[in-house]
């Protein structure tokens, strides 16, 4: 296969963890026999440095033009007190709109090797595997009327939660073909038994699921689920849920997994003319000032984003399980950067991608 990735190191350590993921990708490309045509372009503080603003409008064409795009991360403290327009996140937001990704893909799983840093008990997180699936463009951070008015004990503000029924449906048939190539079973999460907004989320779940009856699906509560999560994380395979709860859960599923620099996540958004799925892929973690320009970071959040490009945009599901592999290899080989706590010296950003590669 051919196809064209954009990378976006961004700021920080966001440029060490992309250069390994890089690396790996062409070091699986090669292996598989793909042609990956890469072009780098301009996002976030570096943006604003070279360009005056977060989101050049070449580095949005270049991503419309690309197939997937490879994103670092963004954010340099100098910024921190500019206003919203000039700062390096707006970036981030922006070009997630231009792509029109609608739904954000966080994978959890907990790796034998670091079951001793989640903050749960082992024998309750050992062999947690699912895809938290968060709509990404409606509900609360979009929906109109919003605002703050009046003074005094009168001034009020106002939110809105929205989701039209296309919108429910479109995500809830990524999370029903997502769970189809695992486990086949569906967890859709709402708050139907006070919002009227999620008794449409449920309802239309329930028809959309009448396509799929190869898959096993079940509602919870959103708080309940937040408590589940925590108890029982490995009776979840696909995780379904709106905006803002899928925003909280993610997070709480993330800490399952030990570092936040393990984590990967993909932003989905149509199918492609030429049957790529567009989609922006990220480590879930920032730019780290604290400890960028040292080659500590650890590359893997970077790298699983790398397989998960692979499988969700270009369908390469043996080529992301020999990425996945890889990383598990080296993360049994204790060769692993100082976030994850090796027994000796830590390995160097750089390092851990060679090792990858070699594992590959
Ligand atoms: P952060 O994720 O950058 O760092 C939090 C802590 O985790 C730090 O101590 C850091 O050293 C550590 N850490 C993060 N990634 C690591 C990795 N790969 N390896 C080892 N340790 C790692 O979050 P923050 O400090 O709250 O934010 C820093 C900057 O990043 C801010 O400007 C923020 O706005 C931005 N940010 C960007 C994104 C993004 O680009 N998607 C996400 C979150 C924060």
């Amino acid at each position: 296969m051919e196809f064209k990735v954009l990378t976006l190191p961004g700021d920080g350590i966001g440029i060490e963890v992309t250069r390994e993921a890089v690396r790996v990708l062409n070091h699986v490309a090669a292996k598989f026999k793909h042609k990956v045509h890469l072009t780098e372009g301009l996002l976030g503080g570096v943006a604003i440095h070279k360009t005056g603003t977060p989101l050049p409008p070449e580095t949005e064409a270049a991503a419309l033009e690309a197939d997937a795009t490879l994103m670092g991360a963004v954010g340099l403290p100098e910024f921190d007190n500019a206003p919203p327009e000039k700062r390096p996140e707006r970036g981030l937001l922006g070009i997630r709109k231009a792509l029109g990704v609608f739904a954000n893909l966080r994978p959890v799983r907990a790796y034998a090797a670091l079951i001793d840093s989640s903050p749960l008990k082992n024998h309750l997180v050992e062999g947690t595997d699912m895809i938290i699936v968060r709509e990404l463009t409606g509900g609360m951070y979009y929906g109109t009327p919003r605002g703050i008015s009046g003074s005094g004990p009168e001034e009020r503000a106002i939110n809105t939660m929205v989701y039209t029924r296309a919108e429910i449906e479109r995500v809830t048939r990524m999370a029903m073909e997502l769970a189809r190539n695992r486990r086949k079973k569906v967890t859709s999460v709402d708050k139907s038994n006070v919002l009227e907004n999620s008794q449409l989320w449920r309802k239309v779940v329930v028809e959309v699921a009448k396509d799929y009856p190869d898959i096993e699906l079940d509602h919870l509560l959103v708080d309940n689920c937040a408590m589940q999560l925590v108890l029982a994380p490995k009776r979840f395979d696909v995780l379904v849920t709106e905006n803002l709860f899928g925003d909280i859960l993610s997070d709480e599923g993330a800490v399952l997994a030990g570092s936040i620099g393990m984590l990967p996540s993909a932003s989905i958004g149509a199918k492609k003319d030429n049957g790529y799925w567009v989609g922006l892929y990220e480590p879930v973690h920032g730019s780290a000032p604290d400890i960028a320009g040292q080659n500590k970071a650890n590359p893997l959040g970077a790298i699983g984003s790398v397989a998960a490009m692979l499988e969700y945009s270009f369908g390469l599901k043996e080529e992301a399980a020999a990425v996945n592999k890889a990383m598990e290899d080296v993360l049994n080989s204790g060769r692993v950067t100082g976030d994850l706590k090796p027994k000796g010296t830590p390995a160097t950003t750089q390092q851990v991608g060679q090792a990858v590669c070699e594992a590959i």
